[in-house]
């Protein structure tokens, strides 16, 4: 098969691993710089460019887009889609995931268990919305953030007033989360190819950290899944239509919570964890997976 990678950084530990584990399986592979991509959106004719060359005769495309390019990204990745090339993971299921308000709004109308979360957007409603999400502490989050810079825990009622307010006035958005103490500053990331778990880590926040994020100090070890686990994972990638994705859950005293689910997971920290070729899986549900034309959605909306 010939396969496109869509990435920026082709010495990043996953699309290394991703390259080599295409290539082990006898596979042409293709690093394509997203923002280095332009198109001509012809009628019938979609066409792409990559740095003066034609892209063409590709049987798949590995999406890999950072957080900061997604709007282009999404449009470049739409064009693969149009002349026909299979998704490892659709263009509109990337952008449903970029918006954690409304994976949230998803995930919780197909019944996958959350933390209680809420939002609004008038600064007048901050005492309902803290109530409701159960009075401090609570957890704040901007919408916009990564790698949980912008996850802050209140301990007060006070102190998340000012925070709330401190947000508003930086016209940023935000949501408010119970805060899942017995979750002790650990959470599992669980890694779903093709409808299964296929690896899981518990992932400790560095000593006095609620944030367990690796960007953050934080450390890995292979965890054992429940059957619950298992399933909210497979259900949480089932509701966003990732084909591949990390899903993020808190163990709380309810069962599991799901945090976020990531479209593009970095699999160093779960590879090294757990021993698992989570790359070699990876390009395998690919090839069980890519025909011409394949895309259900054509790049739709
Ligand atoms: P980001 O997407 O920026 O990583 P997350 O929402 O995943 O932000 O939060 C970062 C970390 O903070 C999580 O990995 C988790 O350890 C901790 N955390 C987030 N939300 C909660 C919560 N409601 N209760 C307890 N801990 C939380």
């Amino acid at each position: 098969m010939k396969i496109a990678m869509m990435a920026r950084n082709p010495d990043l530990y996953s699309h290394k691993r991703l390259k080599e584990a295409a290539e082990a399986r006898g596979h042409e592979f293709h690093i394509v710089n997203t923002l280095r991509c332009y198109m001509n959106i012809v009628s019938k004719r979609p066409e792409m460019y990559h740095n003066g060359e034609k892209l063409e005769g590709f049987d798949a495309v590995i999406p890999r887009i950072g957080t900061s390019v997604t709007f282009y990204g999404l449009a470049v990745l739409r064009q693969f889609e149009m002349m026909g090339v299979y998704p490892l993971n659709e263009s509109v299921a990337i952008g449903r995931s970029r918006d954690k308000l409304r994976s949230m709004q998803l995930l919780a109308r197909d019944g996958v268990g959350l933390p209680v979360t809420t939002f609004a957007h008038d600064p007048k409603q901050t005492a309902e919305v803290l109530e409701l999400a159960g009075g401090a502490p609570v957890v704040i989050k901007l919408l916009e953030g990564t790698q949980g810079i912008g996850v802050v825990l209140a301990d007060t009622d006070r102190s998340a007033t000012s925070v709330i307010e401190a947000f508003r006035g930086a016209k940023v958005n935000i949501l408010l989360q119970e805060f899942i103490k017995e979750a002790g500053g650990k959470d599992i990331r669980v890694i779903v190819v093709g409808g299964k778990a296929i690896a899981a880590m518990e992932r400790t926040g560095a000593k006095g950290e609620f944030r367990s994020n690796l960007h953050r100090g934080g450390s890995a070890k292979v965890v054992k899944l429940t059957p619950a686990e298992r399933a909210t994972a497979v259900k949480a990638a089932k509701t966003m239509g990732l084909n591949v994705c990390g899903v993020d859950m808190l163990r709380s005293e309810n069962g599991p919570v799901v945090m976020e689910v990531n479209s593009s997971p970095g699999l160093e920290g779960v590879e090294k964890a757990t021993g698992l070729d989570v790359a070699g899986k990876i390009i395998e549900y690919i090839e069980k997976s890519a025909k011409p034309n394949a895309t259900r959605t054509k790049g739709k909306g």
